[in-house]
């Protein structure tokens, strides 16, 4: 039962958003920069955000080679471009909003690994360099396979090494602790542990239902709850996809340091400290993958060691010190879902695998749909 005092001064809000993640955070951030003086709510569901945003790998990253080239199979230059500006300009928000120090981020550089079947990127690089040149005003991938004895890599089986100078790392859990310091240091009210359950719209805005029968009523809604849509919006057109991550112990004596992936993305390895973080793998059963479910299951966990043990590392010892998995959302393509679900409820979900690069932006045009 709710008292008078509850009811006057907790339930009502000019604009509520559905999800902590990096989007629901950028959002609120983003409303409270355009009006100081808006009443906003996050509602979270987990103890602290419990999607994908506190479980990622950490790449600051906009797009491998092969990545760019399998995009451009299914989607037209422009729009491959528009995905990498998106993301770049993603990121660039994300620094100057937190800073370098608050993201522990570090431009160590990012490597794209090549196998034998990989080795024709090397013919089309110069064609994605040009097409890339209006946003980075320089070349972005380059040749540098001489590199692969000094990192350690198996060289029977990595051909070719592309470097991006503009990749870098950052750590996820220090990005959102921050993020939700800058919420909340702008004003913006963040709720955990709170599960939204329905909302219901009336002349005067939304009523916004929790799982703890508490209705909270709000002007606007912004629903940023990614792969978990589906409990708010049926029909959304996306599916979950869940991401494993291992962390090793640390490794006397690590060859490497940056960001390298294979597999047109979907393998991706990185130095932590003097730790090697290693995810991937769900292209092994895409279908099975396809879950809210945070588990972790052995046919991924298998393969993510023995390419550590056969490419990454071969001939070291490497213990395993923590494994885990976040969910994505996918689509058809890569394009995130931003739109309007009514005049008063709008939507920005489905960031794919590249959603701390995506998620300040997407945060920031969502914003601008709620203020419309
Ligand atoms: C293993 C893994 C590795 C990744 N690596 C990278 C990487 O290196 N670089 C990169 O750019 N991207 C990476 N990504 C993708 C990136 O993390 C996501 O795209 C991004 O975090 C999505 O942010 P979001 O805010 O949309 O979703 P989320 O972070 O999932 O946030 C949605 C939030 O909504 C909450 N929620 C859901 N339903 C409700 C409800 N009914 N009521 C209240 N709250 C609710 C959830 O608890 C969750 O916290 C990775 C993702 C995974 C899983």
């Amino acid at each position: 039962m709710l008292s008078f005092w509850e009811k006057d001064e907790f339930l009502n809000y000019d604009h509520v958003i559905v999800g902590g993640g990096i989007v629901g955070l950028s959002t609120a951030i983003s409303i409270k920069e355009a009006d100081k003086k808006a009443q906003v709510l996050v509602l979270e569901q987990g103890t602290f955000p419990t999607g994908a945003s506190t479980k990622n790998a950490g790449f600051a990253c906009f797009g491998s080679l092969t990545e760019i080239l399998a995009d451009l199979r299914g989607l037209p230059e422009s729009e491959v471009f528009n995905l990498v500006k998106l993301r770049w300009e993603g990121l660039q928000l994300l620094r100057t909003r937190v800073g370098d120090d608050g993201l522990d981020y570090q431009n160590l550089g990012g490597y794209e690994l090549l196998r034998s079947s990989d080795m024709g990127a090397f013919q089309q690089m110069n064609n994605i360099n040009e097409m890339l040149m209006p946003l980075f005003g320089e070349a972005v991938y380059h040749d540098r396979s001489e590199k692969i004895d000094q990192l350690g890599f198996n060289p029977s089986i990595v051909k070719g090494l592309v470097f991006n100078p503009f990749e870098a790392q950052l750590h996820s859990g220090k990005m959102m602790k921050s993020l939700t310091r800058l919420a909340t240091d702008l004003g913006v009210t963040v709720l955990t542990g709170t599960s939204v359950t329905q909302f219901d719209e009336n002349s005067n805005g939304v009523d916004v239902r929790t799982s703890r029968g508490i209705t909270f009523r709000s002007r606007k809604l912004a629903i940023c709850t990614n792969a978990f849509s589906k409990t708010l919006l049926p029909k959304a057109n996306l599916v979950p996809g869940r991401g494993v991550v291992l962390v090793s112990k640390p490794i006397a004596g690590l060859k490497f340091k940056g960001t390298f992936h294979y597999d047109e993305g979907y393998y991706y390895f990185r130095n932590y400290q003097d730790r090697i973080l290693f995810g991937g793998g769900r292209n092994l059963d895409v279908k099975g993958e396809e879950t809210t479910a945070f588990e972790v299951r052995n046919l991924i966990l298998e393969k993510l060691k023995t390419d550590l043990n056969n490419i990454i590392i071969p001939g070291q010892a490497l213990e395993v010190d923590h494994v885990w998995s976040g969910i994505m959302a996918f689509g058809p393509n890569k394009q995130p879902i931003l739109e309007s679900h009514s005049d008063n409820v709008h939507i920005g979900v489905r960031l794919g695998g590249m959603g701390v690069a995506i998620g300040s932006k997407m945060g920031f045009e969502l914003a601008a749909l709620m203020l419309r």
